[in-house]
């Protein structure tokens, strides 16, 4: 394992939060460990999507033609079907920025191209295989992490839990937990391109079911909306009532479901709707998921992860590099993201409470367009909302930190 005895800021988790933060801080000059707890960015599951806000970050680090070679697919609107109408419900085509769309792009290449960024600056350093699984607790102050094997990664200045929904370190801080509740858990699975012509990434409406497509070039990743807690009872059920119920909710899809034959081919992603109520003690921050779980609802966790690591850059780094102390402005990084968590989290708990509980949990059944989505059908400058809050969110954020330099090519 790379070394971890000496360094300002210690990062746990290696995810979107993780890497870009780590990324930021190490190009400002601040000797930065980000501890990641596998051994490559492939094992969790890992939402795809770059979304265009991220890529005008892409863009302010001098990194978007680079970025956008390696291999993605481009989203540029979402349509829901409902009660067999196909409804644009977001239109990204009018993003004022230079890249108007979702890149779908494996998360692991994301975070490979992030971290082979940080890596040109010699303040940086990533340890994978390396989990976090307790904080050092030094004269009132967090001054580090305990690791799995015993070892322990001191952070001279600031320690920041980035390490996800399941935060061990925002649990042994602690730092109190407000929790939204979250109805729905989903299932996740492949299914290959069939003979429909149908390629929108959307959500389908159907019979007491949801299902997400997001369309991956060759094939769909799927997203099964069920009841929270009612994974076990689907799969008591058997995979072919499953392949049935799919084919049920989505015909285009009945040709390709006999692909799914085993249990293992589905994966239950737990979902969660939370967030601290103080986000940072002396010496910790917590950001992304560790700070406040996103649903997957709109998509748009990841934005507000990376979001959250320049903002905790932009007020952080420069005084960091400087050798100032960073407690006393801990807590402007949450004033600074808090509103915009709000209002996400506010949205999304709207469609759990209004739209998936009475539609998957108690199996409403919709054979009308309901109206929101109509006024999507009959004044289309409305898909500029829904496109302007997954695309780019609410106070975003740009690029302030600065730059120390690279380390010499080798
Ligand atoms: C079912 C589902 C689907 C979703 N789909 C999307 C989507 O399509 N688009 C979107 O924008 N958002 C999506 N989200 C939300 C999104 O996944 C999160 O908001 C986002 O990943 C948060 O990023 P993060 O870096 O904070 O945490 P994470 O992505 O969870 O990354 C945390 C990292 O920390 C590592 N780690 C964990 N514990 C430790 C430890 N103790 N020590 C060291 N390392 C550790 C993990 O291995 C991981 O690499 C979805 C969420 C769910 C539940």
């Amino acid at each position: 394992m790379a070394d971890t005895s000496q360094h300002d800021l210690v990062i746990a988790g290696g995810g979107p939060a993780g890497m870009m933060a780590g990324l930021l801080f190490a190009r400002a000059g601040v000797r930065t460990l980000v501890l990641e707890k596998h051994g490559d960015f492939l094992r969790d599951f890992r939402g795809d999507t770059v979304h265009p806000s991220t890529l005008e970050l892409m863009d302010e680090l001098g990194f978007l033609d680079e970025f956008l070679k390696r291999p993605h697919d481009e989203i540029r609107s979402l349509t829901a079907r409902v009660a067999n109408q196909r409804i644009t419900i977001a239109d990204l085509s009018h993003l004022p920025v230079k890249c108007r769309f979702v890149a779908m792009m494996p998360q692991w290449d994301f975070l490979d191209f992030l971290a082979e960024k940080a890596k040109l600056y010699p303040a940086f350093t990533l340890a994978m295989n390396a989990e976090a699984v307790g904080l050092i607790e030094q004269g009132g102050r967090i001054a580090g992490v305990k690791l799995a094997d015993g070892g322990e990664a001191r952070a001279a200045k600031l320690t920041i839990a980035a390490d996800g929904r399941g935060s061990v370190l925002r649990a042994a801080a602690p730092l109190p937990l407000h929790d939204l509740g979250a109805p729905i858990d989903v299932l996740w699975f492949r299914l290959p391109k069939g003979a429909s012509d149908y390629e929108e990434t959307g959500g389908t409406f159907g019979a007491g079911t949801f299902i997400v497509q997001l369309n991956r070039g060759d094939y769909w990743q799927c997203a099964y909306v069920v009841p929270k807690g009612a994974a076990d009872e689907v799969r008591a059920r058997g995979i072919a009532a499953f392949r049935d119920d799919v084919a049920r909710a989505v015909p285009d899809l009945a040709d390709v479901t006999h692909t799914l034959e085993h249990w293992d081919q589905v994966k239950l992603l737990s979902v969660s709707l939370d967030r601290l109520d103080s986000w940072s003690r002396p010496g910790l921050l917590a950001i992304g998921d560790a700070a406040h779980a996103m649903s997957p609802v709109g998509g748009v966790g990841i934005n507000l992860a990376i979001q959250d690591a320049v903002a905790a850059a932009n007020i952080l780094a420069a005084p960091m590099a400087r050798g100032e102390p960073v407690d006393p402005l801990l807590a402007k990084v949450q004033d600074r993201r808090l509103l915009p968590v709000r209002l996400v989290q506010g949205l999304q708990k709207a469609v759990h409470d209004r739209i998936l509980t009475p539609l998957v949990l108690r199996k409403a059944v919709l054979d009308t367009v309901p109206l929101p989505l109509r006024m999507f059908q009959l004044f289309p400058i409305l898909r500029r909302i829904p496109a302007r809050i997954v695309g780019l969110g609410f106070r975003r954020e740009h690029i302030r930190s600065p730059e120390a330099a690279m380390s010499p090519p080798p």
